[in-house]
């Protein structure tokens, strides 16, 4: 699998520290698992992170102090529980991700033959509305505006908007204003993962779908 487009490094940041919200880590750790370059840096962060909380909490550092903290920086501290499972080779290639089979998917909803939503329960009910978006070949999605950030985790296939193509594992950050209507790219249907704070606003009759579909 090829990645391009990558979560930003505040997203990084956020996720490292445990700040981020239910369903952009959701978007996050689905990311992670198919992206060693990612899962390096947010491991590299996670050791930073614990060698500061120690020299936070500890007395001024001895020589054996010094050694302990290096030898933190070469093995990075365990992660907490949703992080430490070794990255599944199977993601993305064979059913849903790792990190959404530990979920509650809502049923599909259907906008169209072939296009569907299904809500994402959260772990931690809060402002972002997070769902899975199945599109079919060659559809374009509903014309829609965010009322907040929103982050995206492609799952199979590819869809393009004005600003490129997404592809199985890319990670897209989108933000409020400016409404877009994304397409399928390819030959294939294309299954995501999309999480929005505040959630969508649907634009055209479509809208009228707004309520049924919970996005
Ligand atoms: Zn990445």
């Amino acid at each position: 699998m090829s990645i391009h487009h990558h979560p930003s490094e505040s997203v990084l940041t956020a996720y490292a520290s445990g700040a981020l919200a239910d369903g952009p880590s959701l978007a996050c750790a689905i990311h992670l698992d198919a992206c060693a370059q990612c899962r390096a840096a947010v491991a590299a962060m996670e050791a930073v992170g614990g060698v500061l909380l120690d020299e936070l909490s500890d007395a001024p550092l001895d020589a054996q102090a010094l050694d302990l903290m290096l030898a933190r920086i070469e093995r990075p501290p365990p992660s907490p529980v949703r992080r430490r499972a070794a990255p599944d080779p199977r993601a993305f290639t064979n059913g849903l991700p790792r990190a959404l089979k530990e979920r509650r998917i809502g049923p599909r909803r259907f906008v169209l033959p072939g296009m569907w939503v299904a809500q994402v329960r959260s772990n931690a009910p809060d402002r972002w509305r997070t769902y899975l978006l199945h599109a079919g070949q060659g559809q374009r999605l509903l014309e829609h505006d965010h009322r907040g950030p929103e982050m995206t985790v492609i799952l199979s296939g590819a869809f393009r908007d004005a600003l490129g193509v997404y592809r199985a594992g890319d990670f897209v950050e989108a933000n409020a204003g400016g409404s877009h209507r994304p397409a399928v790219e390819g030959d294939e249907a294309c299954l995501c993962l999309i999480s929005a704070e505040g959630g969508v606003k649907v634009e055209g009759l479509a809208r009228l779908l707004q309520p049924y579909l919970q996005v």
